[in-house]
């Protein structure tokens, strides 16, 4: 027999401890798998202005403090990556990697995005020596160096801000001349005297010497023209992808996000999901946190 539990929720980003919150102050029993860092990332943001009550706070300690909400009411944390759900009708089976095998009525799945990696040859072999995906990480390995930023969106930018704070120089490149980020955050890049702009512009090939990089080769994608920025590190962020392989594709849209209804259930009974890895346009902390509240209403009402 495998351990039973009213609700298992798959990630413990801003949705997953959310509803891990209203679900055991519910009294339901709860188990959170998170495969990697709690807070998700929440976990790997430089700052956080835009939660509402809190005007300013680094994304790990919000990340942190959600974490010890989310357990506070009896909601059981564990870390495993989740290989398979079966639905035995009544009850869900969630398999782990480790194939460890857990029973549940109901599943909330807030597994949010991952990072889309840069797509240029050798980028793989560079990644966490010269090419990184998490500003706040990694960024101290970069004090008083060039680095290029990759992606105009909310992340590019507000973390391209954090790299200036240590960086001797911070490039941002863009394949547009507009920037996909929040109107305040591009002001405050404009402002920063240690941040360039390079619009219309894409990848073209990492420079490498001696095993190391030393800059990237730029492409205009108007006149064909090709520079060379020198630089000790890349931080492409140019967007995410759904991590929803595991699910059954009849719930997932085309670009596999889980189409849900408002009531955060999916066509699957009893399989509800939340946070950034469903279909919807606004993808923030707090929209996270609504959508795992609703969820966890919308599980307690199912299972009564
Ligand atoms: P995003 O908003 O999708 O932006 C991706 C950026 O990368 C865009 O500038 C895009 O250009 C560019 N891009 C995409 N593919 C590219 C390629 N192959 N080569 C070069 N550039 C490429 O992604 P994100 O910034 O990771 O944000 C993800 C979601 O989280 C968004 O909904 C965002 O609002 C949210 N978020 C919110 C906050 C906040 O509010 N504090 C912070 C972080 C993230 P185009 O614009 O030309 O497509």
């Amino acid at each position: 027999m495998n351990e039973l539990f009213d609700l298992i929720i798959v990630g413990a980003g801003p949705a997953g401890l959310t509803a891990a919150i209203y679900a055991s102050r519910a009294n339901l029993s709860v188990l959170v798998v998170e495969s990697g860092v709690n807070g998700g990332k929440l976990s790997k943001t430089y700052e956080i202005e835009n939660y509402p009550g809190i005007k300013k706070i680094s994304g790990l300690e919000l990340a942190n403090q959600l974490t010890e909400h989310g357990q506070q009411f009896g909601a059981k944390l564990i870390t495993g990556e989740v290989k398979t759900i079966t639905d035995n009708g009544e009850t869900k089976t969630v398999e782990l990697v480790s194939q460890k095998k857990y029973d549940c009525k109901a599943i909330i799945v807030a597994t949010g995005t991952k990072e889309r990696p840069l797509d240029l040859p050798r980028a793989n072999e560079f990644t966490g020596r010269g090419i990184s995906y998490c500003a706040v990480c990694d960024g101290f390995f970069y004090r008083n160096k060039n680095v290029v930023i990759i992606g105009g969106g909310n992340s590019a930018l507000e973390e391209s801000l954090f790299l200036a704070s240590i960086a001797n120089k911070v490039t941002i490149v863009i394949r547009r001349d507009e920037f996909r980020a929040d109107a305040k955050v591009v002001d405050k890049v404009k402002e920063n005297e240690k941040i360039e702009i390079i619009t219309k512009s894409l990848p073209e090939e990492l420079v490498i010497e001696d095993d190391k990089i030393i800059g990237i080769k730029i492409k205009n994608v108007d006149t064909g023209d090709i520079t060379t920025l020198e630089c000790a590190g890349i931080f492409p962020y140019i967007g995410a992808d759904p991590c929803t392989d595991f699910l059954d594709k009849t719930i997932l849209d085309e670009r596999g996000y889980v189409i849900t209804n408002p009531d955060m259930s999916t066509a699957i009974k009893g399989i509800f999901a939340a946070g950034d890895c469903i279909q919807k346009d606004l993808r923030q902390v707090v929209t996270a946190c609504n959508d795992g509240a609703i969820a966890a209403n919308s599980v307690n009402k199912y299972l009564k």
